[in-house]
């Protein structure tokens, strides 16, 4: 299943949808089967009603509750261009779940960064509360996949020596386009693309740590709850996004994520 979340664009008169977003199901005729409530907690339950894809705007597939868990040089193309080794253990930090945007927003330039990169990351929502989960688990935690931009401001990042700020900042989460509950990372390719041009490309299975290990080891140290969301680290080929231009993040079988840089705040 390919799950939304959207506004209309319009209040529909006809389907009375008003202007909250909605859950759906995403048809492969681009249509959108509205659901009732968050299938996050209530299960994915239709209400018989369906309205076009071009009639509303996607927003991030799911607004996290509590937090963005994320994991630094998993791929070892990347640590080397970072400088180090690759990890021995998996590095995490956290975002903050008001940096989640969705796909078509802005990414708002912060006038403290002169340096804003893109990194291009598949995203696990988690589906359930849990602490301690066994690695042959990891399938009774998921809801499923989407794809994340983990937006960095780079000079900051050196600058502090810690990463809340760099990574912290309102519209640094791009999230979406839909989650996609029947996936199983294995070869896939990852990339990103600044204006056309490719910059990242590698495959899910060059991750250092595998999904199973990355689970185990973060609930270790946080309970995970529904609607928390992990990324799982950024393959080589980080770097600037000028002023006003466009990223987009793709993902084999979990679509394309596409944002647009604002002017230098
Ligand atoms: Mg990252």
């Amino acid at each position: 299943m390919r799950i939304v979340r959207f506004s209309p664009v319009a209040a529909d008169p006809i389907l009375k949808l008003g202007k909250d977003p909605l859950f759906g199901l995403l048809n492969d005729d681009q249509t959108i089967a509205v659901i009732e409530g968050d299938p996050l907690y209530q299960g994915v339950r239709p209400v018989g009603k369906a309205v076009p894809l071009s009639q509303v705007r996607l927003l991030a597939p799911v607004l996290p509750r509590s937090k963005v868990v994320c994991i630094g040089k998993n791929y070892a193309d990347h640590a080397k261009e970072m400088g180090g080794e690759a990890p021995a253990e998996p590095v995490i930090f956290l975002k903050p779940n008001t940096s989640v945007i969705g796909p078509g927003d802005t990414i708002a330039w912060p006038a403290m960064s002169d340096r804003v990169d893109h990194e291009a990351e598949l995203a696990i929502v988690i589906g359930r509360i849990c602490k301690d989960v066994p690695k042959e688990r990891i399938n009774d935690v998921i809801f499923g996949y989407t794809l994340a931009n983990d937006v960095t401001a780079r000079d900051l990042q050196k600058k502090d020596g810690q990463w809340t700020r760099a990574k912290g900042f309102d519209t640094f989460c791009p999230l979406g386009p839909w989650i996609e509950t029947d996936f199983l990372p294995g070869k896939q390719s990852i990339t990103a693309t600044l204006n056309g041009e490719v910059k990242q490309s590698a495959h899910l299975s060059d991750m250092i740590f595998d999904i199973p290990t990355i689970i185990n080891f973060v609930s270790q140290v946080m309970t995970l709850l529904p609607g928390d969301v992990i990324l799982t680290g950024t393959p080589a080929g980080i770097g600037p996004m000028p002023e006003k231009s466009t990223i987009t993040v793709a993902i084999e079988g979990l679509g394309e994520l596409t944002n647009r840089v604002s002017a230098h705040g």
